[in-house]
């Protein structure tokens, strides 16, 4: 039997770099069977396969015209069905993922560079270089909850109404892995949220909740047990909407009485409900809150599978430029917005020839001068202000 398996957002994306844990999780189920599987890193010779498998995870990863689900070829994942994406079969679901299926890929990855290396005359560091692919080696990927109750309208998480348990963590854990990274949605949603957090802290290993938490179900003991914990870098929440504002800033308060780590980041979701001026003020009422505390914002502008909003706003390079500050903490821990924007112009050459910061920067202080006058200034604090109210 031999079985094709591909990953849509490897082959199609650039520099992706995270593995699909469906594909992981077929691979080893087959391999179990007596199967021989590929992970194929292209469309041809399809033919050649028993069993085809093709999974992606994100919408706007292209595919091959014409791709459909047949006896033989078998395609899966929010990337080509968003929220209604069907769940794979419970043997498969639930076996423990085939953590080696990317090793030849990652393999001929390194002697492609090494190659590149030798040919330029340069020095090839092979342990640097792996470290892009650290999320195949180095960790177990799983989700102990599945499921989410808020149904916020711009998440593909639709299809249940709770958080319920949804793996033990021996199912997916592998202890010559050195780390853990969780894929729940909603993982401080759940009833059971406390042995979760206890059985990961039990491993020793550093853990992660790649998704994000959920920061509006924070309470003392959930930053307990979170602050203390190893967790594996930047703790990742999200700030979504505007109208959780007050108790956005309530937890923030919270965090700051467990922890003053700074690296703790917070999704901003843009270009949702609108792609206006308003819109634009939101995000920056948003980021100054998270600045006021010392969390970092990243801006995530919305799309889905057909649209892309922000692309056809008059605000459009606004939106790019706000997106290249705030999501590079080197850049938004030393510098305002507007000193952001200079700092670009700066590098042209050309006299009279403005860049895009500097373009989106001027355009939006002439239309909307008490917007910029209160945000473009903003910088981010030596200390938490931790009695700060919005002026
Ligand atoms: S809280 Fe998060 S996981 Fe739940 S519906 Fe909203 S965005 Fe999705």
């Amino acid at each position: 039997m031999k079985i094709a398996i591909l990953d849509a957002d490897l082959i199609g994306r650039q520099k992706h770099r995270f593995p699909n844990l469906v594909c992981e999780k077929i691979s080893a189920y087959w391999k179990e069977k007596g199967a021989e599987v590929v992970l194929k890193l292209d469309y041809e010779n399809l033919d050649d396969y028993d069993q085809v498998y093709i999974s992606k995870v994100f919408t706007d990863t292209p595919v091959p015209e014409g791709l459909c689900e047949t006896d033989r070829i078998h395609i899966g994942g929010t990337g080509f069905y968003f929220d209604k994406a069907p769940n794979l079969p419970d043997e498969i679901e639930h076996h423990m993922p085939d953590y080696d299926l990317y090793n030849e890929w990652i393999e001929s990855e390194v002697s492609k560079a090494e190659k590149v290396a030798i040919a330029e005359k340069r020095a090839f560091n092979r342990d640097n270089f792996l470290l892009q692919f650290k999320e195949y080696t180095d960790y177990s990927i799983g989700f102990m909850t599945r499921g989410c109750f808020r149904k916020c309208p711009f998440c593909v998480n639709q299809k249940y109404d709770h958080v319920f348990r949804h793996s033990p963590l021996e199912e997916f854990y592998d202890p010559k892995r050195k780390k853990i990274c969780l894929l729940d949605d909603n993982v401080l949603g759940c009833g059971q949220w406390r042995s979760i957090l206890e059985e990961l802290i039990a491993t020793g290993r550093p853990f992660k909740f790649k998704q994000g938490m959920d920061e509006r179900l924070l309470t003392d003991e959930k930053c307990h047990m979170l602050f203390t914990a190893n967790y594996d870098g930047d703790y990742t929440f999200a700030f979504d909407n505007i109208s959780d504002y007050d108790l956005i800033h309530k937890k923030l308060h919270l965090i700051r009485k467990y922890t003053n780590v700074t690296c703790l980041k917070f999704y901003v979701l843009v270009a949702f409900e609108s792609t206006d001026a308003d819109d634009i003020e939101n995000a920056f009422k948003r980021i100054e809150l998270l600045m006021r505390y010392r969390c970092l914002p990243y801006l995530m502008r919305y799309q889905n599978k057909n649209d892309t909003p922000w692309k056809r706003s008059e605000y459009r390079e606004m939106y790019i430029t706000m997106a290249r500050w705030c999501n590079q903490p080197s850049f938004y821990k030393k510098m305002t917005f507007r000193e952001f924007c200079l700092a670009n112009q700066d590098r042209i050459k050309t006299e009279g020839k403005l860049c895009t910061a500097m373009r989106a920067m001027t355009s939006f202080e002439e239309k909307h001068p008490e917007i910029a006058q209160r945000y473009f200034d903003l910088r981010f604090p030596k200390k938490v202000e931790d009695n700060w109210v919005e002026k």
